[in-house]
This record gives C-alpha cells, sequence and structure tokens, in this order.
C-alpha cells in the first residue's frame, strides 16, 4: 500500500463531528496542523440529548479552544433533595452552569471553518503503514492524513477496525429523559423545582432535574426547559424487550425517539404516577416525546494504535452520573494537541498523549461505576456494597453526584 504523507504541513482527518470531533479540530488548528472533519450525519447536528453539567474543565476547554463560553447556560444556586410529597429534606449550596448540547455544539462548530466541516460522510475503513493513514467512506472517497483521530462516538467505528474487541458494558440501568417548556409547567413546579438542581430518590432508582435554556438557546424567563432524567433498573432482557419499536422492529441498543412503543411510554406514565412527587409528576406529564437510553461504559486500554487517536467517548465512556463527558472529550483533545505541538515525532507524541489520557479516561469510569453503585445492581466487593450503603443517604448523593472537581476528590 502506498500511502501519501505530508510533513510540511500536518494533517489530521477527524471522524465525528459532535463533542470530541469539534474539540479536536480547533485544538489542533490552534497549534497549525490541517484538519478536516468528516461526520455521517447528513444534516447539521441539533437537538441531540439535552442538558449538560459543566465542569471547570470544560470550561476551561471551551476558552482555550477559542469557542468560548458566552450566553453558556443557567446557574443554579444550590440543589435540594426532596421526598414523594415534594418536601424538601435537604440543601446544599453549590453554584454550577447548566448548559445544553445544542449549545455547545454552536460555539464548538463556529470555530471551524466550514469548508473543513463535511457533513454526509461516513467513515467505512483504514489503512495505515507507520508513516500515513488512508481513510475510505461509505459514500466513496479517500482521504490521506499524518494522523486520524477516531471521534466518533461510543460505538465508533474506527475503534471497531483497529481495536474490535473493545465493547461497551451495559450497567444494568437505563433512564428515561426529555426536557418539558418551563411554560408549560405548574407555577407550584416552577417555584418549588425548577430554579434548582434536584434529586429525588427512591428505592433503586433516581429522578434528578435542572433548568436548561430553551430552543435555540433562548436564556429568557418563560422559554426555558427542564432537564428530566429517571433513572430505573432493568436488565438485559428487559432492555431488549424495550428495544423492540412500535412497528415491530428490534433494535440492537436503543430506540430513536419517534420509534419508542406507545404501550412502554404509558407503562412508564402509569408508573410514574405511583411514585413520583408532584413537580416531577408535572415534568413527566409536559414531556411530549420521553425517551429511553441504556447506560453502558468501557474504557479501551490502547488509545493510541498505530497513527490512529481516540477521543471522547471512542477512548472511554463512562456512566453520566459525574455529567462529565464533554469535559473529558474536551481534555482529551486538549491533550493530544498538546502532545502534538511538544514533540516533533507523531508517534512520540502520540505516546505521550496515551501515557496521559488512557488512565484518566480508565478512572473516570471507575467512578461512574462507583457511583452507580447506588442503584444496587452487581454490586460484586465489600467496597461496592460499602459505597451503596453510602449512597442510599441523599446527603451523600447531593455530595457526590456531578460535583465539580471530583477527578482531583477521587485520586
Ligand atoms: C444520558 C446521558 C447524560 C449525559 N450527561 C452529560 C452531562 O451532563 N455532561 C457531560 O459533559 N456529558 C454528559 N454525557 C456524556 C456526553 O454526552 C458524551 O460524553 C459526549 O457526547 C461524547 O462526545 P463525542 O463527540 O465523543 O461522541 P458523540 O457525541 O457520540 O459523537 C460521535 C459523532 O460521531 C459520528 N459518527 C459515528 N460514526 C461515524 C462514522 N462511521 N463516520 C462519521 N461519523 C460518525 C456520530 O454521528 C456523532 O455525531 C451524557 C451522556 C448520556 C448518555
Amino acid at each position: 500500500m502506498a500511502v501519501r504523507s505530508s510533513r510540511r504541513s500536518r494533517r489530521a482527518v477527524i471522524v465525528g463531528g459532535s463533542m470530541s470531533g469539534l474539540f479536536t479540530a480547533a485544538f489542533l488548528r490552534r497549534i497549525g496542523w490541517e484538519v478536516d472533519v468528516f461526520e455521517r450525519s447528513g444534516v447539521e447536528l441539533v437537538g441531540r440529548g439535552a442538558g449538560i453539567t459543566t465542569h471547570p474543565e470544560l470550561l476551561a476547554a471551551l476558552e482555550q479552544c477559542g469557542a468560548g463560553t458566552r450566553d453558556l447556560g443557567i446557574e443554579v444556586e444550590k440543589r435540594i433533595a426532596i421526598d414523594r410529597q415534594g418536601r424538601v429534606i435537604g440543601e446544599r449550596p453549590l453554584r454550577q452552569i447548566l448548559t445544553s448540547w445544542d449549545r455547545l455544539q454552536r460555539l464548538l462548530r463556529e470555530t471551524i471553518d466550514p469548508a473543513h466541516y463535511h457533513l454526509g460522510r461516513t467513515f467505512e475503513r483504514l489503512e495505515q503503514d507507520g508513516q500515513a493513514v488512508r481513510v475510505h467512506f461509505a459514500e466513496g472517497g479517500i482521504e490521506h492524513a499524518d494522523l486520524l483521530v477516531g471521534a466518533d462516538g461510543i460505538r465508533s467505528g474506527v475503534r471497531a477496525r483497529v481495536a474490535p474487541e473493545v465493547q461497551p458494558i451495559y450497567s444494568g440501568y437505563y433512564i428515561w429523559r426529555g426536557a418539558p417548556n418551563e411554560a408549560d409547567l405548574s407555577r407550584d413546579t416552577l417555584e418549588s423545582i425548577f430554579p434548582y438542581f434536584v434529586f429525588f430518590l427512591p428505592e433503586r432508582q433516581q429522578v434528578i432535574g435542572y433548568p436548561i435554556s430553551g430552543l435555540d438557546n433562548d436564556l429568557r424567563p418563560a422559554h426555558r426547559r427542564y432537564n428530566f432524567i429517571w433513572y430505573q433498573v432493568g436488565d438485559a432482557q428487559q432492555l431488549q424487550r424495550m428495544c423492540v419499536d412500535e412497528n415491530g422492529h428490534q433494535h440492537d441498543h436503543s430506540v430513536p425517539p419517534p420509534l419508542i412503543r406507545r404501550d412502554l411510554i404509558a407503562q412508564m406514565r402509569a408508573d410514574a404516577e405511583q411514585i413520583m412527587p408532584p413537580a416531577f409528576f408535572d415534568c413527566l406529564r409536559h414531556i411530549a416525546q420521553p425517551f429511553f437510553t441504556p447506560i453502558y461504559d468501557f474504557s479501551a486500554p490502547r488509545i493510541v494504535l498505530g497513527r490512529v487517536a481516540l477521543v471522547g467517548d471512542a477512548a472511554s465512556s463512562s456512566r453520566p452520573h459525574m455529567g462529565f463527558g464533554v469535559a473529558k472529550a474536551g481534555g482529551d483533545a486538549q491533550a493530544l494537541a498538546l502532545a502534538l505541538a511538544a514533540h516533533d515525532d507523531i508517534d512520540a507524541a502520540l505516546a505521550a498523549y496515551e501515557a496521559e489520557r488512557q488512565p484518566i479516561g480508565e478512572r473516570i469510569m471507575l467512578h461512574g461505576r462507583k457511583l452507580g453503585t447506588h442503584l444496587g445492581v452487581g454490586l460484586k466487593t465489600d467496597e461496592d456494597r460499602k459505597m451503596w450503603k453510602r449512597l442510599q443517604d441523599f446527603e451523600a448523593m447531593m455530595d457526590w453526584i456531578a460535583v465539580p472537581n471530583f477527578l482531583a476528590a477521587c485520586r
């Protein structure tokens, strides 16, 4: 195989145009690399996920890559825990900015010249010769680069080509979620929970909510939304049944929201009526299209394979209890660029990147499992059971879930 390499102007092909792909493009451009991003979606990525908790590491990465943090989101002053009747049973002052996936996408997307962001291009396979990479796309076309960055998420096709043995692991629980409009919520809901990061913690479940901007990053009162997340336990067989869609088609890992079976949604709403405090039930009632997301995690033992570097969820993905995935994506991208700037030799730079970030990804994943013990699934060790017991206290949950600086604390 003859692979063309260019040393004068170094070039990276980035597969995946979401958080980690955009961060990587922004940071690599800053060190003088030529970068092109290839995203399989044929249309601009909007409306994915919903709420994103922020951390100091994410804010720093946004500033340092040039995206900035303007109009990032809504700042809450405190966390509260409520009981079934909606009474406040605990409180923690903690200022935190809650943003949305759309806002981050917009800020990061503006850092990339549209001519270098290619929609409707699906990675298919690669060839590499130790010096350079040749990247093939399903729609046709081949790109040559000094480096291929796999930023294509938890089910990364790039990773599947270079490390097919690495597979995400189902946690044994899933979440129902959605984001009702502020304008639809009752006065009581607006006063009692809307301004806060709120926890309701029935046995083996978690309901968490916080305010986020409205569509088009509308931050005006009455135009915002409330991010609603409900964790429930369900084994692999139950998940498989849930993944049969409205038309009877079996999906592998999740079902596109419009195709989720109506009987599942009806059952979920009926279950909610039995256990939810009135304000959370009000939120759920006003979610037009609730959808579920099964929770998986994994950490790849190698995140550099020749001239392929994995970043973001393609490299490791944790359960979302820390709300740190996008911050990790920014950190991976920044570390990759710093290593490439510090070493003239690309392979030495990639080795430095892997040595720094692989252990961090693994640590984050393990921390997510620790926090996941709250749900009481797969408790194997005494340490798991100790942590499970500790997290049965809502005060501990407020101290551990999605808090800033957890990485330093869990060293
Ligand atoms: C329920 C839930 C809640 C979360 N909450 C938070 C939170 O509060 N805070 C936080 O920081 N993080 C949170 N996360 C995690 C966060 O969403 C992810 O860590 C982050 O989106 C990872 O970004 P990524 O770019 O690496 O991957 P992705 O966002 O998955 O993007 C991968 C991209 O690659 C594209 N792609 C895939 N295959 C190909 C291909 N073959 N060719 C071309 N393109 C391809 C996809 O279309 C996609 O656009 C949450 C996750 C979940 C599931």
